[in-house]
């Protein structure tokens, strides 16, 4: 299945964490990478004050079943020091899945569409960057809608970028 997940982090190198989460999930054996997003800063809503949030969206193949992949991505989290304590707090590594075409699931370890996703612009806009993202519909409306009734939130993307291999930022010359 196609399977969209989003990724955050802001604690230590935030950077750095994504990278790790993307290399992770490319050498799971029962996964495959198909695209990544840019990579977002965005100032934290919610939870105590902590530092800014580095956020990326990623499509895989995945074969297995949103459960399965559940799994997979909290023992990533898990293998980056992820220590989950206060809800909303600051996180080494937090991997999401976001949406799957085709596939549903709504209990309370795991609800696919993501419930949060159609309000928060950090995940929408790098979500937005992926194939085919631009014909999600959720709740009847398209995720440009959705990102179009946010309120103006601080988010900008920054120039680093994944090249297949790790995220780099360009050499200025
Ligand atoms: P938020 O869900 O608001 O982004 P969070 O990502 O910080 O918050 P976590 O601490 O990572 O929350 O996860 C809390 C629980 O959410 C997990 O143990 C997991 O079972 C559950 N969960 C439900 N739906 C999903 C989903 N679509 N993706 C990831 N986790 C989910
Ligand atoms: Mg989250
Ligand atoms: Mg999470």
């Amino acid at each position: 299945m196609l399977l969209y997940l989003g990724l955050g982090s802001n604690l230590g190198q935030p950077v750095r964490y994504l990278a790790a989460g993307l290399q992770a999930l490319q050498t799971l054996p029962n996964a495959s990478l198909i695209a990544v997003s840019g990579i977002y800063r965005t100032e934290p809503i919610g939870g105590p004050k902590q530092d800014d949030y580095f956020n990326l969206a990623a499509l895989i193949s995945y074969s297995g079943t949103l459960q399965q992949a559940l799994c997979d991505c909290q023992a990533i989290e898990h293998q980056n020091q992820r220590i989950r304590n206060e809800r909303w707090g600051p996180r080494t590594l937090d991997i999401d899945l976001l949406y799957s075409p085709h596939e549903l699931s709504n209990t309370e370890r795991l609800e696919v569409p993501h419930p949060r996703l159609t309000e928060r612009l950090f995940v929408l806009a790098p979500l937005l960057q992926l194939p085919e993202a631009d014909r999600i519909s959720i709740n009847n409306k398209v995720l440009k809608e959705w990102a179009a009734l946010q309120d103006a939130q601080h988010i900008q993307l920054t120039p680093h970028h994944w090249n297949g291999a790790d995220i780099v930022e360009p050499i200025e010359i």
